[in-house]
């Protein structure tokens, strides 16, 4: 069995939603078909969610019935048949009920949540029926009926698994079952979703779940790049990665993958492919158990990022230390990324500042704090072996006029970790284009 995945701007158009349905024809044997919302979709739905919490009703219907339009567009030119062009009008003036029936009610943080699901739950209904109409053998399976999360937000595999065998047990005569990306049950058994990006996550958890011959996720672009297109000319794709290449990437901002998305492949040696939808033919990426070879496969940068400097003279030769610095980020579930240290202080990154402030009052109690903020973390990603000489040569000889705020090396086999001004980070990805990949 395949799990195959397509992005927003994949379905986002009634053209490229055919052209997806054609795609999936021609792939063989059973798929497990998985869908984000429309492209724009779920960012409006956000907006009417935060316009209905802050009781901007006007603002919010307005919002509705632009985003209406939209979908009776798209449904005049996805279905051929009078039959399916009422069947979409059905669907979407469903859908639009329930928004104004939403926004209508008590709008809290529940209602917050349905609302977002509703994008997953529309595009894979009128893609359904797409097939229906060209009368190809499909059935829609409902994400909310084996997907969730417990009281963490951490996805439950093994039920998922199990929820998921005997329903596909009873469907073991279909070739499609068309699911949604994103939504899930929390332990409430509320709906709930897996984050923004979080379709990937879902094609990786069945790809797990069902321990499928490969989870292939079709995007826009051609697999993972070596450095960000945005701001480097030259990128070139990468063919094949290890799971570990691809999850320090995917965490560290390559925004191809939801950061999550390579845990549950990785666990059960789920092959994951990168593949574009615009240019089938384009080899993509493979990310596997094998990878390659090669030293500098990647780099990725990530921004938003906040330096703190913790220097005491009671970290002089004591022990202990450290465990009450990160205890202080614990309490306030903040994830460290980098760290470095010196006999008598210790830096460490954050992305996530929300509770900021609140960390700092208590790190003030053990020594003097300097806060640098608007950093971006550059992670190099390969196969760097440590016994190898020379690694740290050919990255500090690229970056040789860039200042460097921080520098972690040795955590892994896989990646060297440098912290600068976000000022310097075009910059810096320039260079290590040049120096390390030679483009
Ligand atoms: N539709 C959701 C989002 O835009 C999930 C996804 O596309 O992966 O975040
Ligand atoms: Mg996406």
């Amino acid at each position: 069995m395949l799990v195959v995945k397509f992005g927003g701007t994949s379905v986002g158009k009634p053209e490229r939603m055919k052209k997806i349905a054609n795609l999936v024809l021609t792939m063989p044997g059973k798929k497990i078909v998985v869908l984000s919302a429309l492209s724009g979709t779920t960012n409006t739905l956000v907006r009417i969610g935060d316009h209905l919490i802050a009781e901007r009703h006007t603002a919010a219907h307005q919002e509705i019935a632009e985003l209406e339009k939209h979908y009776l567009q798209f449904i005049n030119e996805l279905y051929e048949s009078e039959a399916y062009q009422a069947i979409g009008q059905e669907i979407v003036s469903r859908y639009f009920s329930l928004f104004r029936l939403l926004a209508a009610g008590k709008f809290d943080d529940r209602s917050y949540r349905e609302l977002l699901a509703q994008g997953e739950l529309i595009s894979t209904e009128l893609f359904y029926h797409h097939l229906q109409e060209r009368k190809v053998s499909a059935r829609l399976l409902p994400a909310l009926h084996f997907m969730s999360i417990d009281e963490n937000q951490e996805p439950e595999l093994e039920k998922i698994s199990e929820r998921l065998k005997p329903i596909l047990e009873t469907l073991n005569n279909i070739d499609i079952l068309v699911t949604q990306g994103y939504i899930c049950r929390n332990h409430r058994n509320e709906i709930d979703n897996l984050k923004r990006g979080g379709s990937d996550y879902t094609a990786s958890l069945i790809g797990a779940a069902i321990r499928a011959e490969e989870i292939q996720i079709w995007t826009d672009i051609d697999g993972m790049h070596n450095n960000d297109p945005r701001i480097v000319k030259k990128t070139i794709p990468i063919a094949e990665l290890t799971f570990d290449e691809a999850s320090e990437l995917a965490y560290f901002g390559a925004k191809i993958l939801h950061p999550s998305t390579i845990v549950p492949a990785q666990k059960y040696h789920v092959p994951v492919r990168l593949k574009n939808t615009m240019d089938e033919k384009a080899a993509g990426t493979i990310i596997s158990d094998k990878g390659s070879r090669g030293q500098f496969k990647a780099i990725a940068a990530k921004d938003g990022i906040t330096a703190i400097n913790i220097k005491s003279s009671r970290m002089l030769l004591a022990y202990g230390f450290l465990r009450k610095v990160f205890e202080v980020f614990e309490r306030y579930k903040t994830p460290i990324d980098m760290i470095s240290t010196s006999e008598v202080a210790v830096s460490v990154t954050i992305d996530d500042s929300k509770n900021l402030s609140s960390i700092l009052e208590e790190l003030r109690g053990f020594g003097t704090i300097e806060v640098d903020t608007k950093q971006s973390i550059i992670c190099i990603v390969g196969n760097m072996l440590l016994e190898k000489e020379g690694v740290l040569k050919d990255v500090f000889h690229a970056l040789a006029t860039v200042p460097i705020r921080m520098v972690s090396y040795g955590g892994s086999q896989n990646n060297i970790s440098i912290l600068v001004d976000t000022n310097q980070k075009d910059k810096a990805l320039n260079l290590l284009n040049e120096g390390i990949f030679h483009l």
